[in-house]
């Protein structure tokens, strides 16, 4: 008998969700991530006890099918992806067709989905499909997960408090905002309601309710592009600066990233306006060509290469030298009048 043996399909997804669902907050992101590919003007996150014991997604997206619903769960299953070329020009935030499975693998998962003309409910169990019934419901999905990690008590040791837990998330949702402002997203915690972006459009708005009234005040818009990039966003004024790199969010196509490299871009262009070991608070989307960019590079998808990235830092320090050189003029020009 051979000693090889290919996985069986439950064990593969659990293998996956280590790499996907590493806390709650993984969670949200993914499931966020699927209501803006399925089109949502209005996403509502709830969240009970940093998400350990219970997070709720609701859009009113798209939704899906009774057929496509079950599909949902399965591994390497998607409606974004269908030839090699479409790997390499990802207009989508989901792409890999895991994050269901994976989820599903370790913990409870309720899905409740309507295309607006059928709907479903299913209900997994740890890996099993354990129900499945066909009704109508508002059109779009609501996904509820719990019991997280309950059966996989190695990861759940690795669990923090629920505030801690609960901070990640927050965070999380407020880059999606800050990178979607023209969608509405409501989070709460425990009941409570936490964070609410009105879907209007303006970054500003949301850097108002998460940094209070001086940030937003302070904050310059930008809007510079090269023939290949279009940066957009705000970066806030020197005078206002903070002890770490947690306050530079990028986005690329509308996909928060992690960059180092944009982040030096930033703290470099900074450099004149601000002393060592302070940190600028920006917001700066890039809209690039899809064919520029690779999403495929960890199963997260936190990071992507991009191509001309050496054209793209310069870009960065233009954009961000730009904007305080005319804040500048504009204060000579008014204490000259
Ligand atoms: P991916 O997003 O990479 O395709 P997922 O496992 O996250 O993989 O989701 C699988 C599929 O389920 C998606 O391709 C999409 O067709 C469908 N889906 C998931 N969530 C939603 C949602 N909120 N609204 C509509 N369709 C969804
Ligand atoms: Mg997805």
């Amino acid at each position: 008998m051979a000693k090889i043996q290919v996985l069986d399909e439950h064990l593969a997804n659990m293998i996956a969700a280590g790499e996907v669902v590493e806390r709650p907050a993984n969670i949200v992101k993914e499931c966020m991530e699927n209501s803006l590919d399925a089109g949502a003007r209005t996403i509502s996150v709830e969240v009970f006890e940093g998400g350990i014991t219970r997070i709720v997604v609701e859009d009113d997206g798209e939704g899906m099918d009774p057929e496509d619903a079950r599909l949902a769960f399965c591994r390497h299953a998607t409606s974004k992806l269908r030839t090699e070329d479409d790997l390499f020009n990802i207009g989508t935030m989901g792409f890999r067709g895991e994050a269901l499975a994976s989820i599903a693998s370790v913990a409870e998962v309720v899905l409740q989905t309507d295309d607006g003309t059928t709907g479903t409910r299913l209900r997994y169990s740890y890996g099993n499909l354990v129900d499945q019934e066909e009704g109508r419901f508002p059109k779009g999905t609501r996904i509820e997960i719990s019991g997280l990690f309950v059966r996989t008590p190695a990861r759940f040791k690795y669990l923090r408090r629920p505030a801690y837990e609960f901070s990640i998330i927050s965070d999380i949702v407020n880059k999606i905002a800050l990178s979607h402002p023209d969608v509405r997203i409501a989070l709460s915690h425990d009941g409570r309601p936490v964070f609410n972006a009105a879907g209007s459009g303006s970054r500003q708005e949301i850097l108002y309710q998460m940094y209070g009234r001086d940030v937003a005040a302070s904050a310059v818009a930008v809007d510079e592009a090269d023939e290949d990039f279009h940066i957009t966003g705000y970066v806030v004024q020197p005078k206002i600066s903070r002890a770490s790199r947690h306050y530079m969010f990028m986005s690329v196509n509308g996909r928060i990233i992690r960059s180092r490299q944009m982040q030096d871009a930033l703290i470099d262009a900074y450099a004149d306006y601000m002393p060592p070991g302070r940190y600028p608070i920006a917001i700066l989307d890039v809209e690039v060509d899809t064919q520029l960019v690779d999403v495929n590079v960890h199963p997260n998808k936190w990071e992507v290469r991009i191509s001309k990235q050496p054209e793209l830092m310069e870009l960065i320090r233009e954009t961000v030298r730009k904007a305080f050189d005319m804040q500048l003029r504009t204060v000579e020009i008014s204490t000259n009048t």
